[in-house]
């Protein structure tokens, strides 16, 4: 396996890691932001209390107070060993401070202030000033003590976040393992069967997750499809080197019979030739009936556009054909003066010609063959109806076989290859049609055919 690529364990791992991460990140920011809110407004709900408090309390003749008597009276207002100063400036102009208030609104003035927020010397400091009956109430409050409290909660959630993160990384990565595992086994199962390690054909079933579940079922029934189509292969090539044993067989057994006997008795010589003639006929219509059958096998997966053509008289000529070569047999056509589809003429005639020839060929003599061809229903169907020897039921579904040949006593006499029915299937299914036999009355058989309009 490519070492850079990761698998799926690996992946979802990292996935489900940045997600974990940026889920804690975000609730943290969340907390940071919903902490800032509560200290400015309890600090500012502190300040609006006590700005409230003094302009209350503060009456006319108050304008008379001297500055100790100010301090003491503003100093009420704080809480002791608090940190915070007030600043009030009379409507006369005078300003006034609380204890130690004027060195620390010096200082503060001397800050940036964010949004009333100052900060200084490691401190906080929330400032409020306020407008009251012409005086001038300004509020420093430290906010210290609450900044350092959730300063220490926020550390505090950073570092158990840090070891939920690590903690994570193992669960994460079980959790991950088990969800690729069926892949991971399925793969195992594949390299076996690649290199055949074993004899089983199928690739582990899990029971979930849905879509490995569907995509291993699928997997295998592909692998039990390729494994039909080898099996067929490897017959085929079994049956077809059988098929040209046989008549080689013969042909070899006669030329060696001339050669031995040829020049005493002579006249074996053209009874030998006239086997030798027949078996290499039969050669040779095996021969192009497998190379017909390859080319309609080839042209199975797509089919290209092709202009629609007039199919009776293709039906007339080849029927014309089979009646001059059977002199006895007589075809009937039933059909629309016309009938228009889209197939290869070679194609047509290869499946109306081996269906004709069977039913002539399957027949007694006066063989009487009727042919149906018409559209409906969004089919074009073909019937070709004979009254000949028939098909036992059973074997309705071998005859498409290749080199299948129903009731070897009978066939024998007839000649064929058992492949006839085999290409005509294949052109039919090239375009996505259906073939089906059913019994005629009182005798004979039909083949039916139906291509999609
Ligand atoms: P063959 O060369 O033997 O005719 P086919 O593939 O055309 O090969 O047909 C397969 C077998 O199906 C034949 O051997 C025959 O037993 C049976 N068969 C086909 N057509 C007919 C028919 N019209 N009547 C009776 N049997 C038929």
């Amino acid at each position: 396996m490519n070492k850079k690529i990761r698998t799926t364990s690996q992946q979802l791992t990292q996935l489900f890691l940045t997600l974990f991460i940026i889920i804690l990140f975000l609730v943290n920011l969340a907390f940071a932001g919903i902490s800032t809110a509560f200290i400015y407004n309890n600090a500012h709900e502190q300040a609006e209390e006590v700005i409230d408090t003094i302009s209350d309390n503060i009456s006319d003749h108050d304008e008379h107070k001297n500055k100790n008597e100010w301090k003491l009276f503003l100093n009420a207002y704080l809480a002791r060993q608090s940190n915070d100063a007030i600043s009030l400036k009379t409507p006369k102009g005078k300003t006034v401070y609380s204890e130690d208030g004027e060195e620390l609104f010096e200082k503060v003035k001397n800050h940036r202030n964010y949004n009333n927020v100052v900060f200084m010397e490691n401190s906080v400091y929330y400032l409020r000033t306020a407008n009251e009956d012409g005086y001038r109430i300004s509020v420093i409050l430290n906010v210290d003590d609450l900044f350092t409290l959730i300063t220490h909660l926020l550390l505090a959630i950073i570092i158990l976040n840090l070891i939920a993160i690590i903690c994570s990384i193992p669960l994460i990565k079980r959790f991950s393992r088990k969800w690729s595992q069926p892949l991971e086994k399925i793969d195992q199962d594949i390299e076996a069967i690649e290199h055949q390690t074993t004899a089983k054909k199928k690739v582990f079933v899990p029971k979930q997750p849905a879509e490995i579940h569907h995509l291993a079922q699928s997997f295998n029934k592909l692998l039990e499809y390729q494994d039909k189509a080898i099996q067929r292969e490897q017959q085929f090539v079994t049956d077809a080197s059988h098929e040209l044993k046989t008549p080689l067989a013969a042909i070899r057994g006669h030329i060696n019979l001339i050669k031995r006997r040829g020049k005493e008795h002579p006249e074996i010589v053209a009874k030998s030739l006239q086997y030798i003639d027949s078996e290499s006929s039969r050669m040779e219509i095996l021969v192009n009936e497998l190379l017909e059958l390859g080319r309609a096998k080839k042209q199975h997966q797509s089919i290209d556009p092709i202009d629609p053509i007039d199919l009776v008289p293709i039906v007339q000529k080849e029927s014309e054909i089979l009646e001059q070569e059977y002199d006895t047999c007589s075809v009937y056509i039933s059909s629309p003066t016309k009938v228009f589809y889209p197939i290869e003429v070679k194609d047509f005639r290869l499946i109306i010609h081996n269906l004709l020839d069977n039913a002539a060929k399957y027949s007694q003599n006066n063989a009487k063959i009727k042919i149906e061809l018409q559209k409906d229903n969004g089919y074009l169907t073909l019937r070709v109806k004979d009254q000949g020897v028939g098909i036992k039921e059973e074997n309705y579904g071998k005859i498409f076989d290749r080199f299948y040949r129903e009731d070897q006593a009978h066939s024998s006499q007839i000649k064929g290859t058992g492949i006839g029915l085999a290409i005509v299937k294949d052109i039919v299914t090239k375009y996505h049609g259906k073939i089906s036999v059913s019994a005629n009355t009182p005798k004979g058989v039909i083949f039916e055919i139906k291509l999609p309009l």
